[in-house]
């Protein structure tokens, strides 16, 4: 089902005298997700993630704007009438009922015509616990499950109902570091194999990056940039998506553009066709530097990281606003970890500068 976002806009009024200013958490939203695909909904905490979920699910009503599902205008209707699946962080089971009974509720709780038949809720509570690798565990109560087994309950029981549109908010959050991964990994296949359009909320940018057919990076509840994971990532639109966006995070440097040349700490170190003169911010991903004996960038060197696959050179620059630079090289180079200083030539696709002003991308 194909998901459309028409100017969505929500307010949260001002609180007490004066002294909350009106939060506009989702400020005039406006775009279209492809039917079944998996859409990652991503920025740091208060940026307006949850509430653009709750809209869609109907929990919230917008201030204004118009939400569809298909060509369906769903603004209006309230959340039980949407077919909308909800997962949440805190995966919400009842402790007293089992896997079976959990996964059962949302269809035991049907009324009039839509209630399937007694045969027909225990065959699809059953499908949907196959579906999340359960089908094994129906009789377990959820404090005998793992928390990734947990949620993968919850994810059954949204699943269960058939929902046009799957709704998760930072599903993942509870887990410790490898369920998370595990978990995560599970989530993208159980999407393919039901080509529901899945939304994906999350705070985190390798988990959005590694599992979206899309991310929408967002920011004080105003859209950033959607796109393809790989191609944000490599074509950021300013400087917030391109620091949000990468670990080792990109490196930021202040440096000046004259006469089509980008100048960091009085260096010539790259080409800059095309920009006007101007102070920039330049950012420059781990994996853009190349190390060169006599290359343009020197840098103070801090330390030598070594990765097997790749070598971490850890170094400095008065100009740099990351306490540490971190450049990312292949582990055929050697470096002499005595040395003080290292020179580093600069890969152009992997540079990209900014306006000081407005933060924008300068092409
Ligand atoms: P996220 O999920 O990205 O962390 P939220 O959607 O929860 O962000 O919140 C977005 C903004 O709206 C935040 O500034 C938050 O403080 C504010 N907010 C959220 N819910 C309410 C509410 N019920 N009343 C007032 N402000 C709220
Ligand atoms: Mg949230």
């Amino acid at each position: 089902m194909k998901v459309t976002l028409q100017h969505l806009t929500k307010k949260y009024p001002a609180r007490g005298k004066g002294q909350q200013k009106e939060v506009i958490a989702v400020n005039d939203f406006t775009f279209e997700i492809p039917d079944g695909k998996l859409i990652g909904l991503l920025g740091p905490s208060g940026c307006g993630k949850s509430t653009t979920l709750n809209l869609l699910s109907g929990l919230q009503t917008p201030t204004s704007g118009r939400i569809f599902f298909g060509e369906e205008d769903v603004t209006d209707l309230p959340p039980q009438n949407r077919g909308v699946g909800l997962v949440f962080q805190n995966y919400a089971l009842y402790p007293h009922m089992t896997v079976r009974q959990n996964i059962l509720f949302p269809l035991q709780n049907l009324k009039g015509k839509d209630k399937p038949s007694k045969e027909d809720m225990e065959r699809r509570a059953l499908e949907a616990a196959k579906l999340v690798q359960l089908g094994d565990l129906m009789e377990r109560k959820p404090a005998e499950l793992s928390g990734g087994q947990q949620q993968r309950v919850a994810i059954a029981r949204a699943l269960v109902k058939m929902p046009r549109i799957l709704l998760l908010d930072e599903p993942l959050s509870n887990l410790d570091a490898r369920l998370r991964l595990q978990t995560r990994e599970e989530i993208r296949r159980i999407q393919r194999e039901t080509q529901i359009t899945t939304i994906f909320v999350t705070h985190d940018q390798e988990e959005a990056m590694s599992i979206s057919d899309q991310i929408v990076v967002m920011k004080d509840g105003i859209i950033q940039q959607i796109g393809q994971p790989q191609k944000v990532y490599d074509d950021p639109i300013n400087l917030f998506v391109a620091k949000f966006l990468g670990t080792p995070p990109i490196n930021v440097f202040s440096g000046e553009v004259k006469d089509q040349r980008l100048f960091i700490g009085g260096a010539d170190v790259l080409k800059a066709p095309g920009v006007a003169d101007q102070p920039v911010w330049v950012g420059i991903r781990p994996e853009g530097f190349v190390l060169e004996e006599s290359g343009p960038l020197c840098c103070a060197l801090q330390g030598v990281e070594v990765m097997g696959r790749d070598i971490t050179v850890v170094a400095g620059h008065p100009d740099c606003e990351n306490t540490a630079i971190r450049a990312i090289i292949s582990a055929e180079n050697t470096v002499n970890a005595a040395s003080e200083t290292v020179s580093f030539a600069l890969k152009p696709n992997k540079v990209f500068l900014f306006s000081r002003e407005t933060e924008g991308r300068l092409l």
